[in-house]
């Protein structure tokens, strides 16, 4: 049971799906306004749902997105892995963080696809279709190339001793090759440009040696967003290759601030998104207090009036950032009660919060707040939240803590 199931997240199933499908019309425009010789169908959207999908929960997401047609989920982990397994016993399901030790038994049992850029990596997946007697290239392997995100993925410099320890292993096949762009939301960066050209590189050193692989992806929301899959940051053509493209945080409805002359588009692309996620809590009681009255942890905030405040069951450990904290110097975050903003007050505490709601009229035990989302046409975004701490919504929405329900709805 949830400890606090008066603060909950109800995940929006129409949302999700229209911000897939409108993920997936860039694609298909794009491709039928600039190339009329590729459609959609040499492309593809690779949908993220790491992380929980990014906080909403895998268990719903992940299974309205295949019924909405997608083939392809991305994951970092094989425990998350085997339990998207379960809720997709049919999608193809990429572990994008790179294979540990340990895990090839697994990996294979689930028919995950792994990836890998090391011929470590590369031994421990032999091995494990060794011991099950499987047919050759029976095995399907994703490699990342490094192309200056300097993180995963192997280097141009050491391509080609993976590729010939990859010769040697005939259980395996190299069916997909990516890289990840470090700064796919700045639209006028060279860093973009210098990381196609190593991407074409690696493509071609591959390529020369014999290996066809089927699928060759890049980019994740910035990238789709911006359009730049094609002309701009776009990757290369291979011969009987599919592409994918991988956005994660705009299918839930956010995506990061571009910057950079011609982010116009790509603002406007944003706008189009919707978001799904809204975390509510209700009033757990109120008072009224005299000026000079301290409230919170070390009394960062005392009452300069007379005011009413409202306590709300729902604190830091319930993923509330402790820096919307509000004190007399500077202010801090709010929600909405009755669509009227409610600032906080004091320290959040790790399962208190304190508002004021002295111009919230009639506000009462009960009373629903919404604390990320909309209330009587009034918002906050994952934006406003990760603009009173001080970071990016990602981390916003993935915080919002396992205790606290993800609840369908429409
Ligand atoms: C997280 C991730 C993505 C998705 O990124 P968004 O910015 O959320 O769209 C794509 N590819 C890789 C390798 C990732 O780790």
């Amino acid at each position: 049971m949830p400890t606090s199931p008066v603060t909950r997240v109800e995940i929006s199933r129409s949302r999700l799906l229209a911000n897939f499908k409108y993920l997936r019309s860039l694609l298909s425009s794009n491709a039928t306004q600039k190339r009329p010789e590729e459609t959609a169908a040499v492309s593809d959207l690779l949908a993220v749902v790491k992380a929980d999908a990014y906080g909403h929960g895998l268990s719903p997401c992940a299974p309205w997105l295949v019924q909405a047609g997608a083939k392809w989920l991305g994951i970092t982990s094989v425990e998350e892995g085997l339990a998207l397994r379960r809720l997709c016993p049919k999608v193809r399901i990429l572990v994008m963080r790179g294979l540990l030790a340990g895990e090839a038994d697994a990996l294979i049992d689930a028919q995950l696809l792994p990836t890998v850029w090391d011929p470590q990596q590369l031994g421990w997946l032999a091995d494990a279709a060794q011991k099950r007697e499987l047919a050759l290239g029976s095995v399907p392997i994703h490699l990342e190339i490094d192309t200056g995100m300097t993180r995963q993925g192997v280097g141009l410099a050491d391509l080609p001793k993976f590729l010939r320890a990859l010769q040697n292993l005939p259980a395996l096949r190299l069916a997909g090759v990516y890289t990840h762009f470090a700064s796919a939301d700045m639209l006028d960066t060279e860093q973009n440009w210098l990381q196609r050209a190593a991407f074409r590189q690696a493509l071609e050193q591959i390529l020369a040696v014999g290996f066809h692989p089927q699928w060759i992806h890049a980019g994740n929301s910035s990238t789709l967003l911006a359009q730049q899959y094609e002309d701009r940051i776009g990757f290369p053509q291979m011969e009987g290759a599919r592409r994918l493209i991988r956005p994660g945080i705009a299918l839930y409805g956010y995506a990061p601030q571009f910057s950079g002359a011609d982010r116009e588009a790509a603002e406007e692309a944003r706008a189009a998104l919707r978001p799904v996620l809204t975390w509510k809590t209700a009033i757990a009681s109120t008072r009224s207090v005299a000026p000079g009255t301290a409230v919170g942890y070390n009394a960062t905030f005392v009452a300069p009036t007379a005011m009413r405040l409202a306590l709300l069951p729902v604190g830091y450990a319930d993923g509330l950032n402790r820096k919307l904290s509000g004190s007399n110097q500077s202010p801090g975050g709010h929600v909405l009660i009755h669509g009227v903003p409610a600032p906080i007050v004091g320290r959040v505490s790790m399962d208190l919060t304190v508002v004021d709601v002295t111009h919230v009229p009639n506000a009462a035990a009960g009373d629903e707040v919404v604390i990320l989302g909309e209330q009587n046409g009034q918002r906050i975004t994952a934006d406003d939240h990760a603009r009173w701490a001080g970071t990016i919504p990602y981390e916003i929405l993935c915080a919002i803590a396992a205790r606290v329900p993800r609840i369908a709805s429409e």
